[in-house]
């Protein structure tokens, strides 16, 4: 299972990110750390990408599903409640309810892989 991280600049056109997809067969998916905060647990607009061959993450990352388009729910006048400037002691750390999250549907897909792979030897196969 992969799942590689990569602020939204300029990684996803550079010619190494046509290997993520083409060699190691992994999906690009956009999101924003806002999408995973609440009213009471605001997180800053900062957009993210993410290559992965987790199934249920595409799944749940496609399109603009997890991506701010000012629609996130934590904006007031305007503007996100929570600025990444908020963080200066850790303005680059990945927000825990982001990786809580990705870190639940990955093994989601684990758990999934080991029961085919249960399912495979139990009928004979390897
Ligand atoms: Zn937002």
């Amino acid at each position: 299972m992969i799942c590689i991280e990569n602020p939204d600049a300029y990684l996803p056109k550079h010619p190494v990110s046509k290997g993520f997809t083409n060699e190691l067969g992994l999906t690009m998916v956009k999101i924003s750390y806002c999408r995973f905060g609440t009213n009471a647990q605001p997180l800053p607009r900062k957009h993210t990408v993410l290559w992965t061959n987790s199934k249920t993450l595409i799944y749940a990352f496609r399109g603009t599903r997890r991506r701010c388009t000012g629609n996130c729910g934590t904006i007031v006048d305007g503007e996100h409640t929570s600025q990444v400037y908020d963080y200066p002691d850790r303005c680059a750390a990945y927000p825990s309810q982001l990786c809580e999250y990705i870190a639940t549907e990955i093994d989601a897909d684990v758990q999934e892989i080991k029961q085919e792979r249960k399912s495979k030897r139990q009928a004979g196969g390897r």
